[in-house]
């Protein structure tokens, strides 16, 4: 049967040292992936079975153009994208190398425009690839690594939509701009999640989804946090509309420079965001942020490893 995924994968340092050639070389690029994948025991993705071989091109001996591989176990040929945000995809390997490696290293993302320059792509397929890799990004699970602890801040802001300046908050926020809320562990973890609204029991809702009970909450003075103080060990709040902004050790400053790198991501990289996609942008700064003490190597890998066990249908994705 199949090993735990990336028991023995590659290391960051091999990751650094090996992406340069997967992101020119076709062959490079599929062993690159298929290393990280099975590391030295590939298997079959359909039923498991360790007995599988490389299918070889009966004139010339080598590899077989299109790098199946054959299970012994099912009699089924696949390639190391089935099972994966690959599946379902021409796009060559080498192409998908270097959009990971591109959205992994630079802080605040890679636009579809770059890819389609440095690869060669359509645009239309250089977004189709961006949004597989941030659903690689993204979360499998809504509470992946268990609830937010600690002194956890807690802030909504809006993306998108004209104009930009924040007007005064209502219900539904400023016209055209999609509510969005945010909670950080000091110095941990972060969550960002699309909202319908700003209401009382929307923004509650998502506090009690992903923060512990016992963690001590810090938000600004926002009416729709009142009463958390009940169901939390604690509540403090800075009054930002007094120009209070840190009392004591009572601050959104983490938070705050997580949208501050969102919307400079956002506006700068990629001039706006459809409502449709924004959670998988949340996803993709929420991934770099949760993942910001690690080198670019490291973070690629983890990327990669997120690949396997999803999959996007084409219509979800354009
Ligand atoms: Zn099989």
């Amino acid at each position: 049967m199949c090993k735990p995924q990336n028991s023995n994968g590659t290391s960051s340092s091999e990751i650094v040292r090996d992406i340069p050639l997967a992101c020119s070389n076709e062959l490079a690029a599929v062993e690159f992936f298929e290393k990280r994948r099975w590391a030295d025991t590939p298997c079959c993705p359909r039923c498991g079975d360790v007995e599988v071989y490389k299918m070889t091109d009966r004139q010339t001996g080598e590899r077989n153009k299109r790098f199946l591989w054959r299970c012994k176990g099912c009699k089924q040929q696949f390639t190391v994208r089935i099972g994966t945000v690959l599946e379902d995809s021409r796009v060559p390997f080498r192409h998908w190398a270097m959009t990971f490696w591109l959205a992994c290293s630079s802080k605040k993302g890679v636009s579809a425009k770059q890819i389609e320059r440095m690869t060669g792509l359509s645009y239309k397929s250089a977004l189709f690839l961006l949004h597989r890799v941030r659903f690689a990004m993204a979360p499998a699970n809504a509470n992946d690594g268990g609830k937010l602890d600690g002194t956890v801040e807690i802030d909504e802001t809006y993306i998108g939509g004209k104009p930009r300046y924040r007007s005064s908050r209502n219900k539904r926020g400023p016209a055209g701009k999609q509510p969005v809320v945010g909670m950080v562990e000091r110095d941990g973890r972060v969550r960002a999640r699309v909202a319908p609204d700003v209401t009382a029991a929307t923004l509650k809702a998502a506090v009690r989804e992903h923060v512990e009970k016992s963690a001590n909450l810090m938000t600004d003075e926002h009416a729709s946090y009142k009463g958390l103080h009940t169901e939390f060990a604690s509540h403090q709040f800075v009054a930002h509309a007094r120009r209070e902004y840190v009392r004591g050790d009572v601050s959104t400053n983490a938070i705050e420079s997580f949208w501050a790198v969102l919307k400079r991501g956002i506006y700068g990289t990629y001039h706006n965001v459809s409502r449709k996609h924004l959670q998988r942008y949340l996803d993709e700064f929420e991934f770099r942020y949760n993942t910001r003490k690690m080198d670019d190597g490291e973070r690629t890998a983890a990327a990669i490893d997120g690949a396997v066990g999803k999959r996007l249908a084409y219509s979800d994705n354009v």
